[in-house]
This record gives structure tokens, sequence and C-alpha cells, in this order.
């Protein structure tokens, strides 16, 4: 028999549905593998097997019955540790579940544990964690990618069955990409955003991260939805049950492959695997069309300008009055402040909050952050235009490279950025967009490309992605660990 552990959801909830399997056997498999295998990645800040234990004990119903689900630590778990990887949060307990937590339960879901990830979500290769990196598990001596790297990382060593992550410029489809699992981040409003810690409130999204796309597509379907009361950002939205045109294969689809996305420098082995994908498309029917998106060369710094400025202000509440960590015996109100910051927060935070602080200060505001967002605009016009007059869906590499070494790009900030060249158009334009598995280098590390879809057009890209994976089997490797 296979070991349950290295199964998808879909299959697990067949053999649960067949009673060949009981959900704390899934649990009990899972939690091995994870005490096997985690001193070498290090995907989980906390593995709550206990608590995992007694919630499969409990009879539930719903679409995810008896799955064990790792959580991105800057998703609210009431009463459990949940600290975005920093000190600044440390023993921070919230006192609520953030909407998904809730939907996941609802369902029947089995919450497994904290992931860990860059702090606040600040980064691309889980390196910035106050705590330590993650590892991948193809290679590790590499990064996982980040800044979900502990979700990404977990699925792919199958410390877990399926994940959710954050995407806030690529934080999900990146780390996917470099652990060769699935990732998807919905279009920007379709999942509440209620409880999940704010990095840059305009562009972040919980999204799935998966062995596969059926389980993202039925992932998806259980997380979203409209969430009136909590998050007014949040729609409705135009199915729940993302299963149903799963297959309706891509026959007459226009994929569009933009000039700007395949650029001197990125890696060839990745440029060749894509440029499969794209083949591999045109035999399945679809119409393989050239496109343009004219403004990508401005959205790395036009994202670095408004997630740097709303982070700033996201993370002002951090003082040491309501939230985890407070300095040591403060001399006065303003002592505390600094001090709690000041040891709280890591180099990287403080790093976005000085950049975010200056482009919103009085008479940089116009110059920085208010043109950052009228290109913003230019951004997704270039989506909406190409859209509306040329594509179905577009294709491009997922990472400019696939996994690096740890340290690479540690100490250089700005090569660190470029990382997620090809994922943050997708987050300033709000549309969907997910990763999914489309080689291996010859050192066998996996690689990714991106399908991007209009808004609300997941289904379109659900479907496309689910016809590659049927043809391929790349998401059916598996790392020797
Ligand atoms: N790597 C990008 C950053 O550092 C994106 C992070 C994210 O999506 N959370 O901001």
């Amino acid at each position: 028999m296979d070991n349950l552990y290295s199964l998808t959801a879909h299959q697990l909830l067949d053999r649960l549905k067949a009673k060949s399997v009981s959900s704390e056997e899934i649990v009990d498999s899972v939690c091995k593998r994870a005490g096997a295998v985690d001193g070498k990645i290090k995907a989980y800040l906390v593995l709550e097997r206990e608590s995992a234990i007694r919630q499969a004990k409990v009879p539930a119903s719903g679409r995810l019955k008896g799955i064990p689900v790792a959580i991105k630590d800057n998703i609210c778990v009431e009463d459990e540790l949940t600290t975005c990887a920093s000190k600044i949060l440390k023993g921070f307990r919230p006192p609520y579940n953030a909407t998904v937590i809730e939907r996941l339960k609802s369902e029947g879901a089995i919450i497994l544990g904290r992931t860990n990830m860059d702090e606040f979500a600040f980064g691309s290769s889980c390196e910035n964690s106050s705590y330590f990196p993650t590892l991948n598990p193809w290679d590790t001596g590499r990064i996982p990618g980040g800044s979900s790297g502990g979700s990404a990382a977990a699925v792919a060593a199958d410390e877990a069955i399926m994940a959710l992550g954050s995407d806030t410029g690529g934080s999900i489809r990146q780390p996917a990409a470099l652990c060769g699992v699935v990732g998807m981040k919905p279009t920007y409003g379709t999942v509440s955003r209620y409880g999940l810690i704010a990095f840059a409130s305009s562009l972040d999204q919980i999204g799935p991260i998966t062995k596969d796309v059926y389980d993202a597509a039925l992932l998806l379907g259980v997380i979203q939805g409209l969430d009136k009361e909590n998050d007014s950002t949040s729609v409705r939205p135009k199915t729940t049950d993302y299963l149903a045109s799963l297959d309706k294969g891509v026959k007459g689809l226009r994929i569009g492959i933009p000039k700007e996305y395949f650029i001197p420098g990125i890696d060839k082995e990745v440029e060749g695997a894509v440029k499969d994908a794209i083949a591999l498309f045109k035999g399945l029917g679809a119409q393989i069309v050239d496109i343009s998106l004219p403004h990508t060369e401005y959205a790395v710094p036009v994202y670095y300008i408004i997630a740097t400025a709303e982070a700033s202000s996201n993370l002002a509440r951090f003082d040491g009055v309501q939230y985890g960590y407070r300095c040591g015996e403060p001399k006065d109100i303003l002592d505390m402040y600094e001090r709690t910051r000041g040891e709280g927060f890591g180099a990287e935070a403080k790093r976005r909050i000085i950049l975010g602080t200056y482009v919103l200060s009085s008479g940089y505001y116009e110059a920085y952050f208010l043109k950052a967002q009228r290109i913003r605009f230019l951004i997704r016009d270039d989506f909406q235009r190409a859209f509306t007059d040329h594509c179905d869906l577009i294709l491009t590499p997922t990472s400019p490279t696939p996994a690096f070494k740890i340290g690479e790009k540690r100490d250089d900030p700005l090569s660190m950025y470029l990382s997620d060249i090809f994922t943050i158009s997708v987050n300033l334009a709000g549309v969907p967009a997910i990763s999914v598995p489309c080689g291996f280098t010859k050192n066998d590390l996996p690689i990714g490309m991106q399908l991007i879809s209009s808004h609300f057009g997941e289904e379109t890209l659900l479907g496309a992605a689910y016809a590659y994976e049927s043809n391929t089997d790349w998401h059916k490797r598996k790392p020797k660990l």
C-alpha cells in the first residue's frame, strides 16, 4: 500500500469515502513523515500533532473532511501561536480564526501546524525568517523560495497534504515553482483577507499550495467567497465549485506569450522547459499568440514603492502595546516603542519600513507613491488590453531561475527583489495566476510555468493547468529524502 502521506487530497478523500482509511491514520502518517524529514527541511515552525489527532477524532463532514492542511504563519488560528516568523509577534495567540480557517474547519479539514516564512512575508527565499531558514526538499543546500517557503516545502516533502500560503508579489507561485508543486494566487478579493496579518493590503491574497491542480481547484472552492462583514474588498465568486469545469480542455484557447518575459538573463533550462510547455499546449489544440505587456519593466520598482508604503503603515501597529513582544524595562513610552521595534523587527522588515515611510513622506509622496499608483494602472491596463484583444490566457516562466543556493542573495536585496520579476505584475493588476511544474534542470531542480488569466478567470486558468498536468508527469516526481 502507498504511504498515505504521499497521496493527494482527492486520492485520500476517495479512500476515506470507501472507508479504507481513517482521518486519524492520515494525520498519523503525515505527522510521522514530518517527524522523519522535517529535521532536514525545517518547513514547520510548529507542528501540532496532538491537536491534529484530536481534530481527526471529531466526526466531521464536508469537502475536505479528514484532510490535514498546513497553514502559513501569517494566518490567524485562534489560540495557536501565530507569529509571521517574526520576533515581534513572539507568543502572540490570536483571539479569533481567519475566515479561511473557519471555512477549512466547516468543510472538515484538519489544521496541522504553522509553516515557516520570510518575516511578515518579506522575501523570496525564506531566509528572512527570524527563526531559521527552510531548505529546499530537492536540494537542501538551496532555498525553497519565499515567502511561503515553509508551505511549499512541506507539500513537496509530503509533510502536508495541502497548504495555505499568501501571495503579495509572488510568494505562493515562486516557492511552488522552486519546490515542484502547484501554487495559485486567486483574483484579488476572491479569498477573504480577514485574519491574514497584513503586508500590503491592496496586493495580499491567500491561496492554495498543493500536489496537483485538482487539489488546488478543490481547496480554492473551499476557502474563497464573499466575507461582507469582515473584508470589504471580498467579492462574491462566480462559482463555488471549480472541479465541475476542470476538464474542459484547451482546444481553441488563445494563449499569449509576452515578449517582455523572455529576456536575456533568464536561465536557459527554465526557458527551454517553458518553451516545451508552449509546444505541448499547441499540440493540445491551443492557439499560441505573441503579445506585449509594454509596462512590464516598471513592475518591480512600482511594486517596491507600493508594497513598502503599505507595509510601513500596516506594521505601525506592532509597538509593544497590544501584540506579542515588548522590550524589557522601558524608561518611558517612547523608549518602549523604539526598543520594541528595534529589537523585534529583523533587517528586511526595518528596510521596508524605512523605504515605505520615505515614499509616503510629504514632499516625496507625489514623486514616488502617487507616480507608482499611476503606473500600476498602466500595468493593469496592459493585461486588460491583452485579454480583451488578443488572448484568453498568458503563459510565462514563474521564476527566472531554479532554486538558488542558501546565502547566494541574502546580502544583495536588489538581486533578491528580481526573483519576483515575473510574478509581481499579476498582483499589481489583481488578476489570478497559477504556477504548475513543467520540468526539471539536469541537477534535478524543479521548474515552474505560470499561467495568468483575466479577473475572475479562475475556471479557464485551472482548466488549462489541468489539461497540461494531465498530459505530463512532472507533478508526480518526488524528492529523495
Ligand atoms: N518576494 C516579494 C517581496 O519580497 C513578494 C513577497 C510576497 O508575495 N509576500 O515582497
